[in-house]
């Protein structure tokens, strides 16, 4: 058997990582099995469709590096792979399956399904139209009175199947509604739509949501009345928010794009959302799409939902960034860093060697960057350093003795540099650990800075440098 896996989702908005674990999962069960991976867009709920969804779909996937075999844009003979193209097919089947006795035209109006409802607001279809005879089914068609074919769910059978997540589920059929297949308007529902599409594009696993975990038997009643094979089927367990609450689309929440946005690497992302929810037998964490290809096994699955964790995806994001080789990270944070300079002519390289240790997502570039812009004006007591022995006049001496000693300096490199501010301390009888902290604060303006003293001199260049230490010099002459 050759495995055929889809992933289909709705376009009613953007994809959070819950949906897209689903499409990882099952892209990586087709993949590990040497089977294909198919698209399918399930556009028949034209109420909630978003303009732009499809288009990101398309988008997200391939950012995440999830590449499907077939789809609307890659014709694998199984098409049409939208819903919305496929609609003659389904009044096809529904009445198919009326004529094999597994569906019934049903012609209650909704005055009468409201009769039906509890005190709760909810109807259970009473199977009104179940046993009509079939010369007024005729004879009311043909009158063309509107009509929806429900399913007949055949009554006193257990219908069961063994989930590979969570094995054997079963529902008695008498908590079977007899559910609206077609509707009046000739489209058919999400619970009819899934059985016909899954059967005629061979689907051999269905992978998806808990939340059609308990919907799966009435579905292969639908099967079982067609005569066709029931695939098998994986329910992975949902992602949360927090204890609580499920990640949603409707909130917002954990938009797969906004991440990339921030500056996450879809490599990142994708190897953290694997691991919401299923664990290699080895217990690694870092992978690559090949590694979790190979590794991937449903023993693995977990049965339980997994808490969505930015700040472990954010470490594991760091870690992406500091294994790139220095050129793959100029690649991804040149943006960034252009982004930092507001155009100034900073060495841009020189910037990268920094930020890679620094940062775990991208974003945080520009405002460890800031101090590029925002030299000014600024609070002197940061150079009070009561450890150092350092007070604003040893301030004043060890940034005038910076200045002359780097003044003449014309390797600006980190080794002449350090040697340098080393050798005028000496000579000035300072401890270089005073003038290291002095020259820094000097050189940024700031407390806290993503680098030591050599570190911001090199970034920043001689010319800025000294700028800067002229111009803190002075400074602290009127504060003394
Ligand atoms: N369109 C459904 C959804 O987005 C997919 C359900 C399924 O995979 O069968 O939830």
């Amino acid at each position: 058997m050759t495995v055929r896996t889809r992933f289909a989702p709705s376009p009613t908005g953007f994809m959070h990582i819950g949906n897209l674990r689903t499409g990882l999962y099952a892209y990586l069960f087709a993949r590990r099995n040497k089977g294909t991976f198919i698209l399918r867009i399930e556009d028949t709920d034209q109420e909630r469709k978003v303009e732009g969804a499809v288009e990101m779909v398309y988008r997200t996937l391939k950012t995440a590096g999830i590449q499907h075999d077939e789809g609307p844009d890659k014709d694998g003979g199984y098409g049409p792979y939208v819903q919305t193209e496929r609609m003659g097919l389904y009044k096809e089947y529904a009445e198919k399956l009326v004529e094999l006795g597994g569906a019934y035209y049903c012609f209650c109006d909704k005055a009468r399904l409201e009769g039906l409802k509890d005190e709760n607001g909810v109807h259970t279809y009473d199977k009104h139209c179940r046993n009509l005879s079939d010369e007024e089914v005729k004879r009311r068609l043909a009158a063309g009175e509107p009509y929806v074919i429900r399913q007949k769910v055949p009554e006193g059978v257990v219908s069961e199947y063994e989930d590979m997540v969570f094995g054997k589920i079963s529902v008695d059929s008498a908590d079977i509604e007899d559910g609206i297949l077609l509707k009046s308007d000739g489209l058919p529902t999400y619970n009819f739509a899934n059985v016909v599409d899954d059967h005629l594009m061979g689907i051999t696993h269905v992978i998806r949501g808990t939340e059609y975990l308990s919907s799966t038997p009435k579905y292969n009643l639908i099967y079982d009345a067609f005569g066709w094979e029931r695939p098998c089927y994986m329910h992975l367990p949902p992602i949360m928010k927090d204890a609580t609450r499920k990640l949603s689309k409707r909130f917002g929440d954990a938009n797969f794009e906004d991440f990339i946005s921030k500056g996450y690497l879809p490599e990142a992302v994708v190897n953290y959302i694997a691991l919401l929810g299923w664990c290699p037998k080895d217990n690694r964490e870092k992978m690559t799409m090949e590694e979790m290809t190979e590794a991937f096994d449903i023993d693995g699955i977990s049965h339980s939902s997994s808490i969505f964790d930015e700040a472990k995806m954010r470490w594991l994001n760091g870690e992406y960034l500091k294994a790139m080789s220095q050129d793959e990270f100029y690649a991804v944070a040149l943006p960034w860093i252009e982004k930092a300079i507001e155009g100034k002519d900073y060495d841009k390289r020189e910037l990268a060697l920094l930020m890679q240790t620094r940062v775990d997502i991208l974003s945080e570039i520009p405002e460890k960057l800031a101090f590029l812009n925002n030299f000014g004006e600024y609070d002197l007591n940061m150079y009070v350093h009561q450890k150092m022995k350092v007070d604003k006049a040893v301030a004043l001496k060890a940034v005038k003795l910076a200045y002359d000693s780097l003044a003449a300096l014309d390797d600006w490199s980190e080794e002449a540099i350090k040697e340098c501010v080393k050798q005028g301390a000496e000579a000035g009888g300072m401890k270089s650990g005073q003038v290291m902290f002095s020259m820094r604060v000097a050189l940024t303006g700031e407390a806290v800075t993503p680098g030591g003293a050599i570190e911001m001199a090199i970034v920043l260049g001689k010319e800025e440098s000294l700028r800067r230490l002229a111009f803190s010099a002075q400074l602290l002459e009127k504060a003394q």
